[in-house]
């Protein structure tokens, strides 16, 4: 089955009298009505879906927002969380609980990277930060106490995207498979990590998850068999540092997902458009996936989900930080764009990326990773008219 036939596949689930959108289901803690029920639950042996407990646990808004999402991403099960970094955080933690030596991309969001390195590593946990892209190095880095390997499908800012299939069958020779995890938080649909051999794939659903950027909200999509550790009553991150999401805001995600679809073929159409023209000025470095000038097209165009195009991020390098500030500036002026950081909005956001959501980075790695204190991230919306758009890019860009 494809991604939509998936979602399709899910199970309708009507409101209370008949509604066509579920009910909302706000409550913090159910009734069992038979005490040897909740016994059995405490002791892990209920074995029937549809018995919840406590709101912190399992909430059936939680649930149903959590099975569209593993229909999206072809996992066995997805939990929503309160935001992207409490999806990593719990995950990491629940790995690493007894140490261990992480691999990661040193490209990353800025808040993911200074988890690994000002928290995680000063907690018994080994990390060795890898180039986002380079397979060879990943291997290199890899040894037999490797837990797990952390990568970006399109690392932020630069786009660079890992060759999955190459690692997966790499990694198959060796004895020891450490876990790899993804974070698909910028390219939902146009990537199904778990197909190309991911263990877990991660969101922050607060960007093109939820799309309306009106709360912050994260998911773990991973096995029936992860999850339960997660959960575990004694042993469980989810369970014990508690980042549920609560009931109206899984409710709010679960109906956003259904435009996801038509979202991210919209964004990455006019991303891709508004790309290849601007490419065509022949100014400035433009970096999109979707272009043959991008160093690792050839292994997305073997790992995406064509139909839902190469995304709705892109970036350009303007080289220096004050070509950076005027682009912005006029591109808020003239009402293209928000000078805002996140993403997956119907209006384009666009930030300067060394200055803002890269700024944890070391000042070394963020030189080694060739990150431009002139570049700009663009999060193309899908609002006004696109043709109009790109004539007053062309003219700033022509300004500089
Ligand atoms: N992962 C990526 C790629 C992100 O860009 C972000 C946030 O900007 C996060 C994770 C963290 O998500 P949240 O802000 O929902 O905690």
């Amino acid at each position: 089955m494809n991604i939509e036939q998936r979602m399709d596949a899910c199970k309708r689930i009507f409101g209370e009298f008949g509604g066509v959108n579920p009910s909302i289901h706000p409550s913090t803690t159910f009734t069992t009505l038979k005490p040897e029920t909740m016994q059995k639950m405490f002791n892990g042996e209920l074995e029937e879906a549809g018995c919840y407990l406590y709101g912190r646990h399992f909430h059936p808004n939680s649930l149903q927002t959590g099975m569209l999402m593993a229909a999206i991403e072809n996992t066995e099960i997805a939990y929503p969380v309160s935001s992207g970094m409490a999806a990593i955080s719990t995950t990491i933690r629940q790995i690493f609980k007894d140490g261990g030596h992480l691999v990661s991309s040193s490209e990353i969001y800025g808040g993911s990277y200074a988890f690994f390195k000002n928290i995680l590593a000063k907690q018994n946990i080994d990390i060795s930060f890898c180039a986002p892209n380079d397979i060879d190095q990943i291997l290199e880095m890899t040894n037999d106490q490797t837990k797990a390997i952390y990568l970006e499908m399109h690392s932020n800012p630069n786009l660079k995207a890992p060759d999955l299939l190459t690692l997966k069958e790499c990694l198959e020779e060796k004895e020891h498979s450490p876990k790899i995890i993804i974070d698909n938080t910028f390219t939902p649909l146009t990537y199904t990590p778990k197909n190309l051999g991911a263990d877990i794939i991660i969101h922050s659903g607060t960007k093109f998850l939820n799309g309306m950027s009106d709360f912050v909200s994260g998911m773990i999509c991973c096995s029936h068999e992860f999850l339960n550790e997660l959960m575990d009553l004694n042993h469980g991150e989810l369970m014990l540092s508690g980042p549920a999401l609560d009931p109206i805001s899984s409710w709010k995600l679960y109906q956003n997902l259904h435009t996801l679809p038509i979202r991210i073929r919209e964004h990455s159409q006019r991303a891709e458009e508004l790309a290849y023209s601007i490419e065509g000025l022949h100014k400035f470095k433009i970096i999109y996936p979707g272009l043959s000038s991008h160093p690792d097209f050839e292994s997305i165009n073997e790992q995406f989900n064509p139909t839902f195009g190469y995304g709705g991020i892109l970036a350009i390098d303007l080289e220096t930080q004050s070509n950076a500030e005027y682009f912005v500036k006029e591109c808020q002026s003239q009402g293209l764009a928000l000078n805002a950081v996140s993403l997956g909005y119907y209006e384009t956001l666009m930030s300067i990326s060394r200055s803002s959501t890269s700024s944890e980075i070391d000042e070394s790695t963020m030189e080694e990773n060739q990150l431009s204190e002139g570049l700009v991230r663009i999060s193309l919306g899908y609002f006004g008219d696109l043709e109009t758009q790109i004539e007053k890019y062309y003219n700033i860009l022509n300004k500089i």
